[in-house]
């Protein structure tokens, strides 16, 4: 019989991490508890400086943590880490690989430190050079790809020692849309080849598509945590949303229809636009977003989320 694993690739039991510095310093994760299911992909969701990175580095050992702690894959953070490291890849926001290796010899490095057998790094590195569509790149240094192929190149060096789960810090963050389409592709393939997922991002879309659970997490802290689906029900709550759609510019609104006044709701937005001299194209009655869900449930606009360290 097939062993199996744990049913939560990774729990995490009150982590805590503050950054000294002048006065108390930053508390950049504040106590939070969540748990991956197995085999999911899971979306650690949050605007810039929530504290995103730092619980990833704090359960891939980078960071310590100053309170709390976390099982991955079944084993002890704190006393298991060397256990914890040989089947779980990383894929930092800024990539680890070397710009002076070449495609191939970056793998057969990383293949190197993640223990994979000395005579099976050249065959795994170029299987993966295949999967992502390098081949014709692998004596190319890897500082002279272009971006999409850097970061592709960085997943495929987590992936070198066939990990059971796989951390991926802001995946397409700063790729163009092509090259984020094929990321988020591979994701859900990794999936299903049975990879746990844990991705962070302030991309509330790209969650919304790839993730099964997402916690929100707001200046250190968990505001929510559920399926997508959950969380975009506690929205609702059985209220309708009507999205108006403007022929001018192509944008639109979004309003809640609560039972009790949905019909001064609707009179009052389309007096809204009727004011702003605009021409509503279409009304439709919608399913709430994610986004819808975030700002519900974080009080923060969805601009908190748009502002962009790179550029998409
Ligand atoms: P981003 O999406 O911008 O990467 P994040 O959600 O990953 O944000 P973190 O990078 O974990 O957030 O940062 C959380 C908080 O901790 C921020 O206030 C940040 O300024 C602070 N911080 C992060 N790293 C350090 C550090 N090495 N020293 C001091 N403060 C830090």
């Amino acid at each position: 019989m097939p062993t199996r694993g744990p049913v939560s690739a990774v729990e995490v039991q009150g982590l805590t991490k503050r950054y000294r510095g002048p006065e108390d310093g930053v508390l950049a994760v504040d106590g939070i508890e969540f748990c991956v299911p197995s085999g999911e992909v899971f979306g650690l969701l949050g605007p810039n400086g929530a504290g995103k990175t730092t619980t990833i580095r704090m359960l891939t050992g980078l960071t310590r943590p100053d309170s709390g702690g976390a099982r991955v894959l079944g084993l002890d953070l704190a006393r298991d880490l060397p256990a914890i490291k040989k089947q779980v890849g990383v894929v930092p926001e800024r990539s680890n690989l070397y710009n002076e290796l070449s495609a191939r010899e970056n793998l057969i490095f990383m293949g190197q430190l993640y223990g994979v057998p000395r005579d099976e790094r050249g065959e795994r590195a170029d299987e993966l050079l295949h999967r992502f569509r390098l081949d014709g790149k692998r004596d190319v240094s890897f500082g002279r790809l272009s971006k999409g192929m850097k970061r592709g190149l960085t997943v495929a060096a987590a992936l070198v020692h066939r990990p059971r789960l796989l951390f991926l810090d802001e995946p397409t963050s700063g790729l163009d849309v092509v090259n984020a389409r094929a990321l988020r592709a591979l994701i859900e393939r990794l999936r299903s080849e049975g990879v746990t997922i844990l991705l962070t991002t302030h991309y509330l879309e790209e969650a919304e598509r790839l993730a099964d659970h997402v916690a929100l997490l707001v200046k250190g802290r968990i505001i929510a945590a559920d399926t997508v689906t959950g969380l975009k029900e506690r929205v609702a709550d059985g209220d309708a949303m009507v999205e108006i759609r403007y022929a001018d510019s192509g944008g639109s609104d979004r309003v809640q229809l609560h039972r009790e006044d949905a019909t001064s709701t609707v009179v009052a937005a389309l007096g809204r636009a009727q004011a702003a001299g605009r021409e509503v194209e279409s009304i439709n009655t919608v399913q709430p977003s994610l986004e819808d869900a975030f700002i519900q449930l974080t009080g923060l606009s969805a601009e908190v989320m748009l502002v962009e360290k790179g550029g998409r």
